[in-house]
């Protein structure tokens, strides 16, 4: 018999503990949380190991096992994974934290994270049958899962707050996504969504969690890191939160890694960094909360963190509390500040949101919270070139001798 590509088992509901068939389309659950994957993790061991993905190619499906998509001709590619873990030593040592690390989510297709949970959710899609997909969002998810749909043959509407990156709108419609734009938050966005998708049969809602997949996707940035350091774990993890699928993604991809025994030790302690103008979820850490409160008026240049209320923030104040983790806020100023250092230190041009996290390091070394010696991975969840208006060029117009 074959090997089969993909080691899924089943869903559940880590709020009731509902079980789902993972191979009929599946939203949420009927209590409103999102739904989990798992994996048969004696079939993964059985067939798969650190030595033998070694040898495969360098993008996210090098790890199919632990992924939903259960045939290989199902997977639609546009070469995602793999991104770089580069060492950041000269703003590192600046910061105090000398083993200062950052996956540069950068370099993907789309230019973003996205293009993780993109790939697996509509590869997943497709193969369970759905034709057409629909979600809100705040603008780069919605060009990455546009351009994915499009791959696949697949319809897509995208709505965004109309003061998302005007880039990713382009994007979107570039890839044929059908689009609005709503006067308002992204919260407003999903229940714009969910009042089309009452006329719209056929089409699957993939907003943040609104489906099981796209965690399946950002879940391979946890993976590569383990397998980039080695098979190891970092001391600390610092992630830009927004509905924070990639931070509860890692956590659960460091999980799986440990009962695979492909990985020991503690857990990193991972860092949800938000911003001071939109901190659910900091502001729920503080009080010792279980979840968060909506926040009014959420406003900051991070766009990607400006989502009020996130569906999973259960399960990210859990990874945050579970791994000894922690949750800060920064300021815009600070932000845009450290955009700037990365860029004229070590060269790269990073996201607003991937440089909070690098005002975040600021913070927790001067509080002592980050020691030294700590080795810590911050996150770029995307390319700076997606947000030209971050970055005011001071240039001087000379004129030639002839004018
Ligand atoms: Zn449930």
């Amino acid at each position: 018999m074959p090997m089969p590509y993909s080691a899924l088992s089943h869903l559940d509901c880590p709020r009731c503990g509902a079980g789902y068939d993972a191979d009929r389309v599946q939203g949420t659950c009927s209590c409103g949380s999102p739904l989990l994957a798992h994996y048969d993790l004696r079939q993964v061991a059985s067939q798969a190991s650190p030595q033998a993905i070694a040898g495969r190619p360098a993008d996210l499906w090098r790890y199919h096992e632990l992924l939903p998509v259960r045939r290989a001709a199902r997977v639609v590619s546009l070469g995602e994974g793999m991104t770089p873990l580069l060492p950041m030593p000269t703003i590192g040592r600046e910061l105090g934290v000398p083993n200062l690390l950052m996956k540069d989510e950068g370099l993907l297709p789309t230019g973003t994270f996205k293009a993780r949970g993109a790939a697996v959710g509509v590869s997943r899609a497709g193969e369970l049958g759905v034709a057409a997909i629909a979600m809100p969002t705040n603008g780069n998810a919605g060009a990455a899962w546009s351009v994915y749909a499009a791959r696949a043959r697949m319809a897509s509407l995208i709505v965004m707050p109309a003061a998302a990156p005007q880039i990713t709108r382009a994007e979107c419609a570039a890839a044929g996504a059908e689009l609005y734009l709503v006067d308002g938050t992204i919260g407003d966005a999903g229940e714009l969504v969910a009042e089309i998708l009452q006329q719209r049969p056929g089409y699957q809602n993939t907003g943040t969690l609104r489906e099981p997949y796209r965690i399946e996707g950002k879940k391979t940035m946890g993976l590569e890191i383990a397998e980039q350091l080695g098979w190891r774990m970092p001391d600390v993890i610092v992630y830009p939160t927004g509905g924070g699928v990639g931070i509860i993604g890692i956590y659960k991809a460091l999980g799986e890694l440990l009962e695979l025994g492909w990985v020991s030790g503690d857990l990193p302690r991972l860092v949800a960094v938000q911003a001071d103008g939109c901190a659910p979820i900091v502001k729920a850490f503080q009080a010792g909360a279980i979840e968060s409160e909506p926040w009014p008026d959420p406003k900051t240049v991070a766009f990607g963190l400006t989502v009020p209320k996130a569906l999973g923030d259960f399960l990210i104040l859990e990874a945050l509390y579970a791994t000894g983790g922690t949750a800060v806020t920064v300021t815009d100023e600070a932000l845009l500040a450290d955009q700037r250092a990365v860029a004229r230190l070590e060269g790269t041009v990073i996201c607003p949101e991937g440089a909070a996290c690098f005002a975040a390091v600021r913070q927790l070394r001067a509080s002592g919270w980050l020691s030294e010696s700590d080795e810590a991975v911050v996150l770029n969840t995307g390319t700076g070139l997606i947000y030209p208006q971050t970055i005011a060029p001071q240039a001087a117009q000379l004129h030639g001798m002839g004018d």
